[in-house]
């Protein structure tokens, strides 16, 4: 079957999560099959083999799985993006747009050097506030974003337009 179809059936849509009316794109179902899990991730690095992509960065928590995995394929090392108050070391912090209110991520100040080519990921991309605020703190530490990357757009909610403006090269295997 075409990558598309075997990623799209292994993603289990649960309704009413986290409230009424979300309809919630589960990849635990995904990550849970290995002929899927491996299709996402080498779907994910093709482009960046032997780039010199020195740190995938994953955001809090899915982007941690799937990171984790990129950066064994690629060789890269790896910058977890978390929420406030999780990182032990001195860290840059942003706030970010949820739905309704705000929130905070951090990472560690010296977790990427001034100029390493940095690929930013998590599981999907929806409104994009989550993702411009992690693009946020990867440009203040002098990261030279080669792509952000998603296993799923929703693009009704415009995330990727986001992203885009901010001059970041998107990548994501399903809509
Ligand atoms: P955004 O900030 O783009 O509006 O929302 C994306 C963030 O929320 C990502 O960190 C993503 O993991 C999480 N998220 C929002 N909706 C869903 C969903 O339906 N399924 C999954 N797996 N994550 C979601």
């Amino acid at each position: 079957s075409t990558l598309e179809q075997t990623l799209l059936s292994a993603i289990r849509t649960i309704p009413d999560y986290p409230k009424p009316g979300i309809l919630f794109r589960d990849i635990t179902t995904l990550l849970g099959d290995a002929r899927a899990f491996r299709r996402a991730v080498d779907e994910l690095v093709h482009p960046y083999s032997g780039t010199g992509v020195a740190k995938i960065a994953g955001i809090e928590a899915r982007g941690f799985i799937l990171g984790g995995a990129m950066a064994h394929q690629l060789s890269s090392g790896f910058v977890p993006i978390r929420k406030k108050g999780k990182l032990p070391h001195t860290t840059v912090r942003v706030a970010y747009s949820l739905e309704y209110g705000v929130d905070e991520m951090e990472m560690h100040t010296d977790a990427v050097q001034p100029g390493e080519k940095v690929i930013l990921v998590d599981d999907l991309i929806a409104t994009g506030g989550t993702a411009e605020g992690a693009v946020k703190l990867l440009k203040q530490m002098g990261a030279d974003i080669v792509a952000a990357c998603f296993v799923i757009d929703l693009p009704d909610l415009g995330g990727r337009k986001k992203l885009e403006a901010l001059g970041v090269n998107v990548r994501t295997l399903v809509s």
